[in-house]
């Protein structure tokens, strides 16, 4: 029996987390659900799974989930804030951490369930991106167990050799390239100068994925296939000319790995997220996800394109800052996240998401980073000139 502990249950990632929990419960109990403001979906949680604790974002939504669990006579124990989210990482009661908060706030729960030796599911690339070599090594040091579910991740950890180990990273193992396929997004064929005016709805509506608000904008300019760029550069120990954007707008292969002697190897499966949940949670076992068989002959046709940096600067910027290294991927992700939070608020423009991004990491010098304080420091930075840029 798996104890888990779900980072942002609430989420899109979470509630398909606990969608494939709940079809094995001979194999995982929920130890602790955590999630910042909705409190009644929490609540309707922990009246379903139990568990033994769950984390709020705010003293106030503790109190008002402490009354409703009452209430239902459901005796979990409710906590709340920063520390509270890194206690439940870690605890020793439990095995399994599904980390999906969303953003830089995911990052000190996520490296604490690292630093505690947890088996990681890291759906948070925010976290990765910031932090990389701190990660890394953290989970290295503990010997935690590193599972990417982020999908494109996922398909490549599954497209890798059985004994790869990031220690030879890509260039050992025979292999090539890896090749991160990405959907394009909404506006993959919408005219250029057009781009301007769309709103937050055209550019949440995913074609394939249902997902957050945060990612759904970040897909829509690319930034997401950026962040998994640096992403899959410090989960497979890869440089950037080892990793290769192809947009597949089917978003059936979830991304491939080529290898020296012409193999190339692709996972496939249609476009839901339990697929890679459920592979990771039951590795290197496999479980039933719910997610229906992939009906080959109805897509027919996959389709591939090279990506067009002059549509989708965002991804120019993350191979800029994954080559420039040091704080400049966390840079990028902050005034990212200052953006896209300025955009769903309709105070910017979508085409000023990229601007305001190459305006920060101008301006703000990265620095090498050699821990914490430092990394937050400098993110710390890059929001605050943002937030200036923003005003002027
Ligand atoms: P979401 O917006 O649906 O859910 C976010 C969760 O984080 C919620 O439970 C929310 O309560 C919690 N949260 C938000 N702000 C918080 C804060 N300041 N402190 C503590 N908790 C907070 O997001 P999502 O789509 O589920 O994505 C979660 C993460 O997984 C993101 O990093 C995203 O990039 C990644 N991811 C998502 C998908 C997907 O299909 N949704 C795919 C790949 C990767
Ligand atoms: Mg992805």
């Amino acid at each position: 029996m798996q104890n888990i502990t779900i980072l942002g249950a609430t989420g899109s990632i979470g509630v398909s987390t606990l969608d494939v929990i709940s079809r094995h419960p001979d194999r995982y109990r929920v130890f602790a659900l955590t999630a910042h403001t909705r409190i009644a979906e929490l609540a309707a949680q922990c009246e379903r799974f139990r568990p033994e604790v769950a984390v709020t974002g705010s003293a106030a939504g503790a109190s008002e989930l402490a009354a409703m669990l009452r209430r239902a006579g459901v005796p979990t124990e409710v906590l709340w804030g920063e520390a509270a989210l890194c206690q439940v990482a870690s605890d020793s009661r439990c095995d399994t951490v599904m980390a999906a908060i969303v953003g830089a706030a995911g990052l000190a729960p996520s490296l604490a369930a690292a630093q505690a030796g947890k088996k990681v599911l890291l759906a948070n690339k925010e976290a990765l991106v910031m932090s990389g070599q701190l990660f890394m090594t953290a989970v290295a040091d503990s010997g935690a167990t590193l599972l990417p579910i982020d999908s494109e991740h996922n398909a490549i950890f599954q497209c890798l050799p059985h004994d790869f180990t990031r220690g030879t990273g890509a260039d050992g193992h025979g292999i090539a390239k890896i090749l991160l396929t990405a959907s394009g997004g909404p506006f993959l064929a919408r005219a250029a100068d057009t781009l301007d005016s769309v709103t937050p709805e055209e550019a949440v509506a995913h074609p394939n994925w249902v997902m957050g608000r945060k990612i759904s904008v970040d897909s829509a300019t690319m930034m997401n296939k950026g962040l998994e760029v640096i992403e899959a550069a410090w989960l497979f120990g890869a440089s950037a000319a080892q990793i290769e954007v192809l947009i597949h707008p089917q978003s059936v292969i979830h991304s491939m790995v080529s290898y020296v002697d012409g193999s190339v190897l692709a996972q496939l499966g249609n476009p839901d997220m339990r697929t890679p949940i459920a592979h990771a949670l039951a590795y290197p076992e496999r479980i039933a996800s719910g997610v229906a068989p992939l009906d080959l002959t109805a897509i027919a046709h996959l389709r591939f394109e090279r990506p067009d940096l002059q549509r989708f600067p965002c991804l120019k910027l993350a191979y800029d800052a994954l080559q420039a290294g040091g704080s400049a991927p966390a840079l990028m992700n902050a005034a990212n996240e200052v953006a896209v939070d300025a955009f769903l608020n309709r105070q910017i423009g979508f085409r000023m998401i990229d601007q305001l991004i190459a305006r920060v990491m101008d301006t703000v010098p990265h620095e090498p980073v050699t821990e914490m304080a430092g990394l937050l420091e400098q993110d710390r930075r890059a929001r605050e000139a943002a937030r200036e840029y923003l005003k002027s």
